[in-house]
């Protein structure tokens, strides 16, 4: 089906009271569900997508291109978009095709997405205007997402995550790739709360500058009210350790609520750290947002069996 109207129903994230496997000390914590959005436009990358999809409709574009890893979450997710919403997609994969299509890209191809490979040196140059001009010589008049799909209308996306919330509380935890969503949540918050992300890629110091920017970016001042964890990465993007599955697990039969190996398992296990620390303080409430991202659980049963073999 295609819908005129660029919207999906909100109000399915709901806030979900959840305990923590190995949390000794008194700490509320809220599980912003963004994961109930829609199976594959999941969590964040419903917000992160949502105005981009808007002023590319207004804009008369019929193509949405974008790039990403071979597992990625916000491939899956344009993919999903452009089949609910009316646009052609054309998806830039990093590295070589392989065969059979893993469960990510086949899932993508089944949407329509029109799946090309390129080298990693390729994807070095990305957000430059050469690199643009590139792009549209090659495919034509196409709306370009960057990889990941942060830009501006993102964060403007990503502040709408906590609106209507509902409850008081004194800190957000959310995992950041590339601190898109961070950045929105910070700026929604007008300052209030504190935020504490929780980096999946290994040497993230990066992000401290990118989230100001972007921050910066979206009209709000200069806020103070927020960082970036980066100790709980478990050896970088899409690494996983015994200790991380077995948290994932033991979450995961505690709460009944399926987790992310990429995402939101590194930064619960992250959050439930600093309440062991005090380092987020006894009789707090905390938000901790699911950002999603399901689909690439498929991708990590092969790691998952090999470390759980290996012990
Ligand atoms: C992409 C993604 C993130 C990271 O979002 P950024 O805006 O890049 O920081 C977090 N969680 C999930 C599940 C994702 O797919």
């Amino acid at each position: 089906m295609k819908q005129d109207l660029i919207e999906i129903d909100e109000s399915k994230a709901v806030l979900q009271q959840v305990a923590l496997p190995g949390v000794n000390r008194n700490v509320s914590i809220y599980l912003k569900r963004l994961d109930l959005i829609h199976p594959y436009i999941s969590g964040n990358k419903w917000y992160k997508l949502k105005y981009n999809l808007q002023i590319a409709r207004q804009n008369g574009y019929k193509t949405l291109l974008t790039f990403g890893g071979a597992y990625s979450n916000h491939i899956a997710a344009t993919a999903a978009a452009g089949q609910l919403f009316g646009f052609n997609t054309i998806g830039i994969i990093r590295g070589e095709q392989q065969l059979p299509l893993n469960s990510t890209l086949d899932y993508a191809a089944k949407q329509g997405m029109d799946i090309h490979y390129k080298p990693r040196s390729f994807f070095k140059k990305r957000n430059t205007d050469e690199f643009f001009s590139e792009m549209k010589s090659s495919f034509g008049d196409v709306y370009i997402l960057p990889e990941g799909g942060t830009n501006e209308l993102a964060v403007k996306g990503t502040a709408e995550i906590l609106n209507g919330l509902g409850v008081d509380f004194d800190y957000v935890t959310v995992a950041c790739g590339t601190g898109g969503t961070i950045a929105g949540i910070i700026a929604g918050l007008n300052g209030k709360q504190k935020v504490i992300g929780f980096s999946v890629l290994k040497g993230a110091q990066f992000l401290f500058e990118d989230v100001r920017n972007l921050i910066l970016k979206s009209g709000e001042n200069e806020l103070c009210n927020w960082t970036i964890n980066t100790e709980y990465h478990f050896g970088g993007y899409a690494k996983i350790t015994k200790e991380l599955i077995d948290f994932k697990l033991a979450f995961e039969k505690k709460n009944k609520i399926e987790l992310d190996y990429i995402y939101t398992a590194k930064m619960l296990f992250g959050l439930r750290e600093l309440i062991n620390q005090n380092t987020i303080k006894q009789d707090s409430s905390v938000i901790a947002i699911h950002t999603g991202g399901l689909q690439g659980n498929k991708g990590m049963s092969n790691k998952v069996n090999r470390i759980q073999k290996s012990i």
